[in-house]
């Protein structure tokens, strides 16, 4: 079976895309990934999605919205997209060992957690090293952790556990926070929550287990060691790309490159939220991209 279009990804762009096609009448499948939902499956509380008076959780959001895509007739599976080939028509996807084949594809497979690239992140990673407060808190009650970052994850990180652990350090490189004023006052006004400013995570130090990061000052080089349990690293995304390298356009930063909104340089293309927008990057944001792919793509199916 063709269908008219295949989504892949179910985060706020992939399931809107799913909703406005569904509804319009087109066969649509949604390569949902085998951790369908995207990052807000991985936040709290979610305070600037209008619709929703005292905020919202995360992952009831997007619960809320997979049930909308299926109620319009969207079809979901829970397999991650493994290659594609935009190359002949139709378009080609491959997942969980099938191929499906569409008129349309829309991309909308978000970004990913960054990593710092340190060879003790990776042997630790599990072991007291996370990109996940939510998941891996409760395992470090009442100890003392460390938030690598200054931006929003980092704040609603460290709020996180600091009702948890006892004690939680920021580790950012400047000396001022990228993260919304709300936050920060929040961040500032938390007792648990301290900074260490100018500095970065030269090693993270345990050998079956976090036990402490060595610091290094970003203006001085001096190094310094810090005791501690876990580390959450919260230093931005990358884009999930890596299946569409050398078969749509991408940018310097692996971002696909979007233009007249929606379209990619390929015929059918089209592309939605985070993985194309490494300004935004908000829920609301990719919901309305999503929106606007999938009426990009029933309009080029009905000029087709
Ligand atoms: P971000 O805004 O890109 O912040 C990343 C932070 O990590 C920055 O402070 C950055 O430092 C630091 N950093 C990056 N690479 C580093 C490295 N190699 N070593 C040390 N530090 C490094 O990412 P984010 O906080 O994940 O937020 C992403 C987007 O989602 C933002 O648009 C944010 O507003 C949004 N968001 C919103 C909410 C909410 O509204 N509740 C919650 C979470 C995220 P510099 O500051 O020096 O660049």
């Amino acid at each position: 079976m063709v269908y008219d279009a295949i989504i892949i990804g179910s985060g706020p762009a992939g399931l809107t895309s799913s909703i406005y096609t569904s509804r319009a009448g087109l066969k649509t499948l949604v390569v949902a990934g085998t951790m369908w939902g995207g990052q807000l499956m991985l936040t709290r509380e979610v305070e600037n999605f209008p619709g929703f008076e005292n905020g919202i959780l995360g992952p009831k959001l997007m619960e809320e919205m997979r049930k909308q895509a299926e109620r319009c007739g969207a079809e979901l599976i829970f397999e991650s997209a493994t290659s594609a080939d935009f190359t002949s028509k139709p378009l080609r996807v491959n997942a969980g060992n099938k191929v499906y084949e569409a008129k349309t594809v829309i991309i909308a497979t978000g970004a990913s957690a960054k990593w710092l690239g340190l060879e003790s992140e990776t042997r630790l990673r599990g072991r007291g090293v996370s990109v996940c407060a939510t998941c891996d808190a409760p395992f470090f009650r009442n100890r003392k952790v460390v938030v690598v970052g200054g931006g929003d994850t980092a704040m609603e990180e460290a709020l996180f556990l600091s009702k948890v652990v006892s004690e939680v350090k920021v580790i950012h490189r400047r000396d001022k926070l990228r993260a919304c004023k709300w936050l920060q006052e929040k961040a500032f006004a938390d007792l648990k929550i301290s900074f260490v400013w100018n500095s970065t995570v030269a090693e993270i130090l345990g050998k079956d287990r976090v036990e402490g990061v060595k610091l290094r000052n970003i203006d001085s080089g001096k190094e310094s060691v810090l005791s501690c349990d876990a580390v959450f690293l919260a230093i931005g995304y990358t884009p999930n790309t890596s299946i569409f390298r050398n078969q749509i356009e991408l940018d310097s930063t692996g971002y696909v490159v979007a233009r007249e909104e929606t379209r990619t340089n390929i015929e059918g293309i089209f592309v939605a939220g985070d993985v194309a927008d490494y300004r935004y990057r908000q829920a609301i944001a990719a919901a309305g991209s999503g929106c606007k792919a999938a009426l990009d793509a029933e309009k080029y199916l009905l000029e087709a």
